[in-house]
C-alpha cells in the first residue's frame, strides 16, 4: 500500500477498493438495469466483513436487489440494510480480493432514466455527491478513489459515452450494441459516469494529443457542434497553467444532469438547454477546471468540498481574465462579492463548514464557490502570481490521483511563498463573515496632511493589505486591529479615495 493510497482512505475504513468493473443492461422495454459489478478490494486491516453502498429495494419496488455475490466462484454471503451492502468475506491486511455481485432494479436516482426535450430515450449517471450508491454497489465516498470500467449493453440504437477510452464498441444478436469504456486514473464516485442516448459525435480537435469530443443530441447537432467546440480552446489553456490534463480524452456531453454541469471525469456532462446558453465558455470552464480541481485532486471529506468548487470558480475566472482582459475578473469579482454578503445573510458559516448538517445539495453555496474563489484571488494577490502558480502547479502533481484537505493546500503554498499562511487560512475560511470598513478622513489645515481613519466594525478584526487611490496615486496599508490610520500630505482639504479599486479585497466598505 503507497503512501497516498493510504492518503485516499476515510478514516477507519477496513478495505480499500482499487478497481471497479461495471457490466449494465439497459433496455427500452421498463427502466431495470441489470448489473454484474466486479469490485477488486484491498484489505487495510483484518476483518470478517465489510460494508459497501447500495440502495435496497424499497417498499415501492425500486432500489438494487443482490441476487448473487461471489469470490472466485464461490457463494458469500451479504444482508442488504437501507442503503447498505454489508459482505461477510474475510481478509487478512494487505490482501487482495475480488468480489463478483449481481444486482437488479429500478434506480430512484443517481441514474436518471427519462426522455429528453425531444421525446427520446435517455439514460445519464448523476452520483454527485453520494448518488453512486443508487445503481452501483461503491464505498461511495471521495477518499476511496479507484479505476473503473464500464461494459454496457443496450438496444442498437444507443451511443454509449463514459469515463475514459472506448476499448470495444460491437453490435450483439437481438438487435444490441456492446460498449466498453476503461479508466485507469483513478475516480472518486461522484465523478463516475454513464451517458446513453441517441447522440450525434464530433471531434472538434485535440488539443495536446487530448482528444476533445462533443455529444449532443441529433436535433441539437448544428448549435451544439458548434457551441461546445469552444472547449478546445479551454483545454489547453488550463493546461498551460496548471499541468497535463489528468485523462485520455474529454467528452462534453449535452444531458439530463440535474445540475448545471457535471465534471464527471473526461465525459463532462452540462444541462439539456446549455447547447444555447450564452455563458457556454464559463460554465464549460468551470467543468473543465474541475478535472484538475475535484477530479483529479479530491477533497479528504466533504468539509473540504470548497478545494473542488471554489478552484473551479477562480479558473474559470482567470481563463476569462487571460482571455478577455482583467476587467473581466473584476466585474466577475465584484459580482461575487455581492453574493457572498447575501448568502452570508441568510447562512453565516465558515468556508470550511465542519458544523455543516446536510443535506449535501446544500453545500453546493455561495461560500463553497464564490467565497472559496475570492479567498484564492486574495491568496494570489498575497504571495504573487509567481508564487502563486508554482503552488498550484505543485499541488496538482503531489495529489493528483490521490485526496487533499485545506492543510495540505496550505502546506503547499506556504512552502512556495516562504510565508506562513496559517493566519490567513484561519480568518478567511475557519471564521464566518467578512471585514465591514468605516473609512474616514480628518484634514489638518496648519499641517496640509490628510488622515485617512479605517475602521473594522466586526467583532473580530482582520489582517489584510488595503488599497487606496488617494487623487490618483495607489496606497497599501496594512490593516490589523480595530483602527489603522494613514497620514499624507495633501493640498486639497478632501482628497478623492477610491477604495479597493482593483477588487482585491473580500470587504465591504463604509465611506
Ligand atoms: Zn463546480
Amino acid at each position: 500500500m503507497s503512501a497516498l493510497s493510504a492518503l485516499g482512505q476515510a478514516p477507519g475504513s477496513s478495505i480499500d477498493v482499487q478497481h471497479y468493473r461495471f457490466a449494465i443492461d439497459l433496455n427500452d422495454a421498463d427502466n431495470v438495469i441489470k448489473g454484474q459489478a466486479t469490485l477488486t478490494v484491498k484489505f487495510l486491516k483484518r476483518a470478517d466483513k465489510f460494508t459497501l453502498d447500495l440502495a435496497k429495494q424499497n417498499s415501492e419496488g425500486k432500489g438494487m436487489l443482490v441476487t448473487a455475490l461471489k469470490e472466485h466462484g464461490k457463494a458469500v454471503m451479504f444482508l442488504q440494510d437501507s442503503d447498505k451492502l454489508i459482505i461477510n468475506a474475510k481478509g487478512a491486511p494487505g490482501s487482495v480480493h475480488s468480489y463478483r455481485i449481481n444486482y437488479q432494479g429500478t434506480p430512484t436516482d443517481g441514474l436518471i432514466i427519462s426522455t429528453n426535450q425531444y421525446k427520446h430515450r435517455t439514460f445519464f449517471g448523476d452520483n454527485w455527491a453520494t448518488r453512486a450508491r443508487n445503481w452501483l454497489p461503491c464505498v461511495d465516498h471521495p477518499a476511496d478513489k479507484a479505476s473503473v470500467e464500464f461494459l454496457v449493453t443496450t438496444p442498437a440504437h444507443y451511443k454509449v459515452v463514459a469515463n475514459g477510452l472506448k476499448v470495444a464498441e460491437k453490435l450483439l444478436p437481438g438487435n444490441k450494441r456492446f460498449t466498453h469504456w476503461r479508466e485507469t486514473a483513478k475516480l472518486p464516485t461522484k465523478v463516475m459516469v454513464i451517458g446513453v442516448a441517441d447522440f450525434a459525435v464530433a471531434n472538434p480537435g485535440n488539443p495536446g494529443d487530448t482528444p476533445v469530443y462533443t455529444y449532443v443530441f441529433p436535433e441539437d447537432k448544428e448549435v451544439g457542434f458548434n457551441s461546445y467546440a469552444v472547449a478546445t480552446k479551454i483545454l489547453p489553456w488550463f493546461v498551460s497553467k496548471i499541468g497535463p490534463f489528468p485523462y485520455k480524452k474529454l467528452a462534453n456531453v449535452q444531458s439530463k444532469t440535474i445540475f448545471g454541469g457535471m465534471e464527471n471525469a473526461g465525459a463532462i456532462f452540462y444541462y439539456e438547454k446549455s447547447v444555447n446558453d450564452k455563458g457556454i465558455e464559463a460554465l464549460m470552464a468551470h467543468e473543465i477546471a474541475h478535472q484538475w480541481f475535484g477530479d483529479a485532486i479530491s477533497e479528504k471529506t466533504w468539509q473540504h468540498v470548497w478545494l473542488s468548487e471554489s478552484f473551479a470558480t477562480y479558473m474559470a475566472n482567470l481563463y476569462l481574465e487571460g482571455t478577455y482582459g482583467p476587467d473581466s475578473l473584476k466585474s466577475r469579482l465584484e459580482d461575487d462579492r455581492k453574493l457572498i454578503f447575501a448568502f452570508e445573510k441568510q447562512y453565516l458559516a465558515p468556508v470550511v463548514d465542519s458544523a455543516f448538517k446536510g443535506p449535501m445539495i446544500n453545500m453546493l453555496n455561495t461560500n463553497a464557490y464564490q467565497k472559496g474563489g475570492w479567498v484564492l484571488h486574495m491568496l494570489r494577490r498575497k504571495i504573487g502570481d509567481e508564487a502563486f502558480w508554482k503552488g498550484v502547479c505543485n499541488y496538482y502533481k503531489l495529489y493528483n490521483g490521490s485526496n487533499a484537505n485545506t492543510d495540505d493546500l496550505r502546506a503547499v503554498m506556504e512552502k512556495v511563498s516562504g510565508t506562513n499562511l496559517k493566519p490567513f487560512f484561519y480568518q478567511w475560511l475557519r471564521t464566518s463573515g467578512h471585514p465591514q470598513l468605516k473609512i474616514s478622513q480628518v484634514y489638518n489645515d496648519a499641517a496640509k496632511t490628510v488622515a485617512i481613519h479605517v475602521n473594522q466594525l466586526q467583532a473580530l478584526p482582520y489582517q489584510f493589505t488595503l488599497e487606496l487611490l488617494v487623487d490618483g496615486k495607489l496606497y497599501q496599508m496594512n490593516i490589523k486591529g480595530a483602527e489603522t490610520i494613514l497620514t499624507l500630505s495633501s493640498a486639497s482639504a478632501k482628497p478623492d479615495i477610491k477604495v479597493d479599486p482593483n477588487v482585491n479585497l473580500l470587504a465591504s466598505f463604509v465611506q
